[in-house]
């Protein structure tokens, strides 16, 4: 028996970044992943740093969020960015009207923004097709996903908190109606607050408390190609949708995604039509495509909120939500983190141990927007993470 202020269960972006949170407020945390850091989705993303502009058309909110966080983490996390902003670039068959409108949405949302005709759309992406007519420069970025769960499980490591990987939890305790702690496989930890923050599995943690979390999973490919086919991270102008963008990592390039539902985010069929998708979608943008050599191919699946079931992913908010069970389900002792994006981690973070500090009496503000991460490098380093290319590829 081992006793805790707040257990974490899911070791991946929004873990860590609430184990961060909590132990730079004097918590005393305990976070368990059942298998290494950033196995769920935060290690089978695109690594695209969110400018916001992709959600600015249909969901304000998000990309508010979105752009925030981008420039937070541009000041607590550079050695995790690649600076390689981002265009929409607009093709003779994309909707005539989408850039006007995708520009004034940006606007309103605060994403700066700079109209480039389809000449100088080239002049600054060479790899862009001679059709470009014309396109709009956002502040996206590449981000590596490892580099940032590596360097905030460090920061929270050295504020006190305990990371434990290859621990998964199998059970919750649960005791008149409250959540008092976690079994493990190996023992038992009884904790005054326990954080659900399992991704695509945070249904079947919250199950284990008798708590319904309406969660779909959604599966998403992204093929990687063994050169680098364009600097900046082009996205097609249109509405979102599957095979849009191309994000550049190291000396490649990402092209993604796909968005189909799954009923079990362990496993679930990884298709072809997914990967012939992407190239079909974004060779017209990126011609060299055409011509690339694939080296591999990975999937992610999406922790998606979707408390009245759409059955549309794609139009869905990609914003968060933290439920807590004791005003929602009357559980006390358990808060989950669902919904999101690795670009607003953070804030999420924040949002979770607020509500968590709330229930425990803490009165310290977090201070995660302005505390720079330690070295993305060395903290890979002590729990033995690759980067996002090469860890897809293993
Ligand atoms: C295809 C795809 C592309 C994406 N692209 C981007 C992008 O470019 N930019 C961006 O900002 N966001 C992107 N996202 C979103 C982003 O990756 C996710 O929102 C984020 O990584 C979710 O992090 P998480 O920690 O909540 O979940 P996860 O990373 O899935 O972590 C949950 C963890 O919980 C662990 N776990 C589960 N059950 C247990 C248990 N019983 N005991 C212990 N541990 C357990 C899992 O092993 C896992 O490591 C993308 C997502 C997908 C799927």
């Amino acid at each position: 028996m081992h006793e805790t202020g707040v257990v974490v269960i899911g070791g991946g972006v929004t873990g860590v970044g609430v184990a961060r949170d909590l132990a730079r407020r004097g918590v005393d945390v305990t976070l368990l992943e059942r298998g290494e850091l950033a196995t769920g989705a935060s290690g089978a993303m695109h690594g695209l740093l969110h400018s916001g502009a992709r959600y600015a058309v249909k969901d304000a909110q998000s990309a508010r969020s979105c752009i925030t966080e981008n420039r937070v983490l541009r000041d607590i996390a550079a050695d995790c960015i690649e600076d390689t902003g981002g265009l929409f670039v607009s093709l003779p068959s994309d909707p005539d009207d989408y850039l006007d409108r995708l520009e004034s949405a940006c606007d309103e949302v605060g994403i700066e923004t700079e109209r480039l005709t389809g000449t100088e759309a080239r002049e600054r992406e060479p790899g862009l097709a001679p059709e470009t007519e014309a396109a709009l420069a956002v502040p996206d970025g590449g981000i590596d996903p490892m580099a940032l769960v590596a360097a905030t499980a460090a920061d929270a490591e050295s504020h006190g908190a305990a990371i434990h990987q290859q621990t998964p939890v199998a059970d919750l305790l649960v005791e008149d109606g409250t959540v008092v702690g976690v079994e493990t496989t190996d023992e038992t930890i009884r904790a005054d607050h326990v954080v659900n923050a399992a991704g695509a599995w945070a249904d079947r943690v919250a199950a284990l408390a008798g708590v319904d979390i309406e969660m779909r999973a959604s599966r998403g490919a992204m093929s990687v190609t063994t050169g680098r086919h364009a600097d900046t991270v082009v996205n097609r102008c249109r509405p979102k949708s599957s095979g849009d963008i191309v994000v550049p990592s190291g000396g490649h390039s990402i092209l993604g995604t796909t968005d189909v539902t799954v009923e079990d985010p362990d496993e679930f069929p990884e298709e072809e039509w997914e990967v012939e998708l992407l190239f079909e979608e974004l060779t017209p943008v990126v011609p060299a495509l055409a011509e690339a050599e694939l080296s591999h191919t990975y999937w992610g699946v999406r922790p998606l909120y979707e408390p009245e079931a759409t059955g549309d992913s794609v139009g869905f908010s990609r914003d968060y939500s933290v439920l807590d069970h004791a005003d929602r389900d009357d559980v006390a002792g358990l808060t989950s983190a669902v919904g999101g994006k690795l670009t607003t981690y953070r804030a999420m973070a924040e949002s979770v141990s607020d509500a968590v500090c709330d229930r425990l009496g803490v009165e310290i503000n977090s201070d995660t927007a302005e505390a720079p991460l330690p070295d993305a490098s060395a903290a890979m380093d002590k729990y033995g993470l690759a980067g996002l290319v090469t860890r897809t590829r293993a």
